[in-house]
């Protein structure tokens, strides 16, 4: 039977706050777009977004962009590219507001204004006094900004592939990217969109390790999907693990409860983030208050029975407080911890978060590759928000600025995706050739012999991840952690599908899943490996210095050969002068 094939000028994988709000900016312009979503939009990890989303608005205290930008480059241990910092903090003002007129029911203020809270790592005047920079509404700010932003895209006419799942992109011979093969989940049948410029918008890969605040769906799909097509992925050392996950179970309890006046504790009841980080104790950046914790429980003070926790206390706050500002904190306390956090308080523990690396990107949202002395953007190829790498947070991300950074580089790469069809209004032609690659990574899975569970090995793989490339890293660990991942790639074809029909073959897809999160884990440990120096959220035990000299620089891991190569940092702003590297200190 033929191959069913659907035409658009834009197909954009992911229904998450990036996809979304590029998808928007396109189909207002009368573009055609497809988005396609392996669940239904509204699911996608965005919606579990709690705490906020940062913009110099100064309706709390006073503040502007600039700061802003100063406190993301100081966050991410000057790793992040500074055009596009200034970039994004610029621009953060203004898409907020946007967010606000599209409809969403920002928390406000007793004066009306969006109401806002104070973050880690945020400051005014260049590392002076506290700010209050995160808008929210309640905790539940990325519920209510995905559901914005689904409706707004019905309203634009944007055509969603709810349940279709990407297998592959499609790239040409010349290299240029036309598309990509997805599978309808429900009926098991293959479709190839073809599409004038692709968008990645496919989230983070939390579910690299085993505890983490992540969906189960949060499989590094894209980033598989770029490395398979030859594009390196970049920065990938760098895991930001969140201080505050529901001790032993790893789900998030957000910034904005310490936002709030929460502040953590050790089993001798000290607030002990004041040996630390004197000045901005317990909104110290995340990097900083994860060691602490982690250095608290390894040195016996931790709380409970094991000792292998702290306590995050918020019951001083008052009901009123908690049941206004925190009130999903308070459900998920209740329903996993059968605890009122508004009267005792969380046991909490470091647990996995977020991505900060990604597909290399510019500020448009272009794919940017290597070529010669310097670089190229892959045609018809964007990627935006979690899976990309633009990079923003470098070494280590702040609270509120991801749901920014989807934003505000949604936006960007529509725009310029509506620049590119200007100037490309015609569909390249596309031959079966291309297509090949791609079908036969689907055939790989209609195989019901084997030794090997997907369960069985995603369960290795994290665990693996955990032991190995945890938040303490040394290179016998991480050589370890090389040759283990390594080993459980070597038996996926080991794997039975034991579920042979096409129809809702959830088997099929965890398959395609794992293969997708195996890459990636590799993409993690032989770049941390490969990076001698500690810097944000990746800490070498062996080398405890950051290194200025040697490592303002990214990394690029391509899958073929497992190959690690290197850029440097871009540190020239767009208009005002750079942010030279200096300690980090909070
Ligand atoms: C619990 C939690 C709380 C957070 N709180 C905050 C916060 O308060 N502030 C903040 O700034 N950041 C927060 N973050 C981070 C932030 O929410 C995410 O980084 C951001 O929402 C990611 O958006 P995204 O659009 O890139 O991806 P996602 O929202 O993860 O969406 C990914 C999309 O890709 C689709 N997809 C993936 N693979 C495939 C495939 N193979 N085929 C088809 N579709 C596919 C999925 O269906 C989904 O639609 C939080 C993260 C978590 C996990």
């Amino acid at each position: 039977m033929a191959l069913a094939k659907r035409r658009f000028d834009t197909l954009v994988i992911g229904a998450g706050g990036a996809g979304l709000r590029a998808a928007l900016q396109l189909a207002q312009a009368q573009a055609t777009v497809a988005v396609v979503s392996k669940v239904f939009p509204t699911r996608s990890h965005t919606v579990a977004a709690q705490g906020g989303i940062n913009a110099a608005l100064a309706n709390v205290t006073e503040d502007n962009w600039h700061w802003h930008m100063y406190d993301t480059v100081k966050g991410s241990d000057w790793l992040g590219d500074q055009d596009a910092i200034e970039y994004m903090c610029r621009a953060a003002a203004q898409t907020v507001i946007e967010l606000e007129h599209a409809g969403v029911p920002f928390s406000r203020l007793d004066n009306g204004k969006i109401y806002q809270r104070p973050f880690g790592g945020q400051s005014r005047n260049f590392g002076g006094d506290q700010a209050t920079r995160t808008c929210a509404a309640a905790d539940r700010t990325g519920h209510a900004l995905l559901h914005t932003l689904y409706q707004q895209n019905i309203q634009a006419k944007t055509h969603f592939f709810d349940e279709y799942f990407a297998i592959d992109l499609i790239r040409d011979a010349q290299g240029y990217i036309l598309g990509a093969l997805v599978l309808e989940i429900a009926t098991g049948e293959p479709l190839l969109i073809e599409a004038k410029t692709t968008l990645l918008a496919t989230g983070g890969v939390g579910q690299i390790f085993r505890t983490n605040t992540n969906a189960h769906i949060n499989t590094g799909d894209g980033l598989g999907m770029a490395l398979r097509a030859g594009i390196p992925l970049q920065d990938m050392e760098f895991f930001q693990f969140h201080p505050t996950g529901i001790a032993g179970k790893g789900m998030l309890i957000s910034e904005g409860a310490r936002g709030e006046g929460g502040y953590l504790v050790n089993g001798e009841g000290e607030r002990f983030m004041q040996r630390y980080a004197p000045h901005a104790l317990d909104l110290a950046s995340r990097d900083v208050v994860s060691r602490a914790i982690y250095t608290e429980v390894a040195e016996g003070r931790g709380c409970g029975p094991h000792k292998d926790h702290v306590l995050l206390k918020i019951d001083h706050l008052g009901e009123e407080v908690v049941a206004k500002r925190l009130p999903g904190i308070r459900a998920m306390a209740q329903t996993f911890l059968h605890l009122d956090p508004a009267r005792e308080p969380i046991p909490v523990y470091p647990t996995a978060h977020y991505t900060m690396g990604g597909i290399p990107t510019d500020r448009h949202g272009r794919v940017v590759v290597p070529a010669g002395h310097g670089e190229e953007a892959i045609s018809g190829l964007y990627a935006v928000g979690e899976c990309a790498c633009v990079s923003v947070h470098g070494a280590n991300r702040l609270g509120g600025n991801s749901l920014l950074d989807i934003v505000v580089f949604g936006r960007a790469a529509g725009n310029h995706i509506i620049d590119y069809l200007a100037e490309n209004p015609f569909h390249r032609p596309l031959d079966e050739a291309s297509v090949e690659g791609a079908m036969a990574r689907l055939v790989r899975w209609e195989r019901p012999e084997g030794e090997e569970t997907v369960a069985g090995l995603r369960k290795k793989m994290q665990k693996a991840m955990e032991t190995y490339c945890g938040v303490f890293r040394t290179e016998a660990k991480l050589t370890e952690g090389v040759a283990a991942i390594e080993a459980l790639i070597g038996r996926l074809d080991q794997v039975a599908i034991h579920d042979h029909s096409r129809v809702f073959n959830t088997q099929r897809i965890e398959a395609l899943e794992l293969e997708n999160l195996l890459q990636c884990a590799l993409a993690t440990v032989v770049s941390a490996l490969g990076r001698t120096e500690s810097r944000g959220a990746h800490t070498r035990v062996d080398y405890p210095e950051r290194d200025d000299t040697h490592w303002l620089r990214h990394s690029l891991f391509f899958l073929e050969a497992a190959r690690l190569d290197y850029k440097p940092v871009r540190m020239k702003p767009l208009s005002v002068e750079s942010f030279p590297p200096k300690p980090r200190v909070y």
